[in-house]
C-alpha cells in the first residue's frame, strides 16, 4: 500500500530561518541598525512564558534584536496600551508581538487593534485582516501562511484545487481560507456547524485541519492523495506511568497515512513553521519600516 509522503516542516523552517538571517544581515549593512522584534507578556502563564522566551532566542539567533517586555498579571488596559504606544514610535521596533491569551480582565481585541499595522507581525489587527482580504499588501498571520509556504513547496501551483479548511478562527481558519483564494483554490470554510463534515473534506484536493480536537480526522473522511495540513496541537491524557501525553494534530495521523498524497506530522509539520514566519515577518516589517528595499518572493 502506497503512504503519503510526510512533509518536513521542521527542515523547511530552519531553511527559512537561515533564508532569514542572511537578509537580516543584510538588512543590518543596509539600514545601519538591526531589524528588532519586541515581544510583550503580561502575567505569568507557563505556556505563555515558554513561548515568549523561545521567539526571543530564535529572534537573537538569526541576527535580530529582541526586546521583551514583561508586564505583571494585575497590570491595567492603559498601562498595557500605553506600551504599545511606545513600541509603535520606537524606531527600533520593527515588529510587535503582544502575546496571547491575555489575562481576562484586559480587553484583547483592544490591545490588538491598537499596534501599528506596520508592526503588526501577527497579522491580526483590523488594518492587517482587511488588507489580506482586500489582496493588498500587509503582513498576514503566522501559522496560515506557513502553512501555504508548505502547501506551496510540495504542491507547487494550487491555482483551481479543491481547498477545505476545517475550522473559522481570525487567527488561522479565516486567514487560510484568504490565503488559498488568492492562489486560485475553490475554498470551503467548513466549522463546527458544518454537515456531513466527512462529506465535505472528502472532496478537497487539500485540507487543512485548525480545529483543536485530536485525531478528528480520519482516513476514511480523505480524497486518495490529498494533501493534509495538520494545525491542530492537542495533547493527550498521559498514558499509565507517564507524567506528560503524547502531542497530536486534529488528523489521525496513521489512518491518514496510507489515503493522504502528503501530510504534515504533529510535532514536527506545522508547528516550527510558525515562529519562522515570524521572524520572517519581523524582517519584512524591517525593510518596509526602514525603506530598505525586498526583492519580491525573497523571504
Ligand atoms: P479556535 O478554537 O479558535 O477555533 C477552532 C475552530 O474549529 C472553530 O472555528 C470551530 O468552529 C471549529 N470546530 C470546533 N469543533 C469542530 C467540529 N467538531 N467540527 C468542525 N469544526 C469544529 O482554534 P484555533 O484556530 O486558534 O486553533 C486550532 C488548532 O490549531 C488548535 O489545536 C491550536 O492549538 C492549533 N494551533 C496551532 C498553531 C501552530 O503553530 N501549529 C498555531 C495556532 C493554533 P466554530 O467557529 O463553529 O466554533
Amino acid at each position: 500500500m502506497s503512504q503519503a509522503e510526510i512533509i518536513d516542516g521542521k527542515a523547511f523552517a530552519a531553511t527559512l530561518r537561515a533564508r532569514v538571517a542572511d537578509y537580516a544581515a543584510t538588512f543590518e549593512q543596509s539600514a545601519g541598525r538591526k531589524a528588532g522584534l519586541a515581544v510583550v507578556l503580561v502575567g505569568e502563564d507557563p505556556a505563555s512564558k515558554v513561548y515568549v522566551a523561545s521567539k526571543g532566542k530564535a529572534t537573537l539567533e538569526c541576527g535580530m534584536a529582541s526586546f521583551e517586555h514583561k508586564l505583571p498579571e494585575d497590570c491595567d488596559q492603559a498601562t498595557l496600551l500605553a506600551l504599545v504606544d511606545r513600541l509603535n514610535a520606537d524606531p527600533m521596533v520593527d515588529g510587535i508581538l503582544v502575546q496571547l491569551p491575555l489575562p481576562r480582565h484586559l480587553d484583547e481585541q483592544a490591545v490588538v487593534a491598537r499596534i501599528s499595522p506596520d508592526k503588526d507581525v501577527d497579522g491580526l489587527t483590523p488594518t492587517s485582516t482587511g488588507r489580506l482580504a482586500l489582496g493588498l499588501p500587509g503582513l498576514v498571520p503566522c501559522t496560515p501562511l506557513g502553512s501555504l509556504m508548505l502547501l506551496k513547496d510540495r504542491l507547487g501551483d494550487l491555482s483551481g484545487k479543491d481547498a477545505v479548511v476545517i475550522g473559522r478562527s481570525i487567527l488561522v481558519g479565516k486567514p487560510m481560507a484568504q490565503l488559498l483564494l488568492a492562489e486560485n483554490c475553490t475554498v470551503t470554510i467548513a466549522h463546527s456547524r458544518t454537515k456531513n463534515l466527512a462529506q465535505v473534506v472528502r472532496r478537497a484536493d487539500i485540507v487543512v485541519a485548525a480545529v483543536g480536537r485530536p485525531e478528528m480526522v480520519k482516513g476514511d473522511w480523505l480524497k486518495p492523495g490529498a494533501c493534509v495540513i495538520d494545525v491542530g496541537i492537542n495533547r493527550l491524557a498521559p498514558a499509565e506511568g507517564q507524567n506528560r501525553g503524547r502531542l497530536v494534530g486534529d488528523v489521525d495521523f496513521d489512518d491518514a497515512l496510507p489515503v493522504a498524497g502528503a501530510i504534515t506530522p504533529v510535532p514536527g509539520g506545522v508547528g516550527p513553521m510558525t515562529i519562522a514566519v515570524l521572524l520572517r515577518n519581523a524582517l519584512v516589517a524591517a525593510h518596509r519600516n526602514a525603506g530598505v528595499a525586498l526583492e519580491d518572493g525573497a523571504l
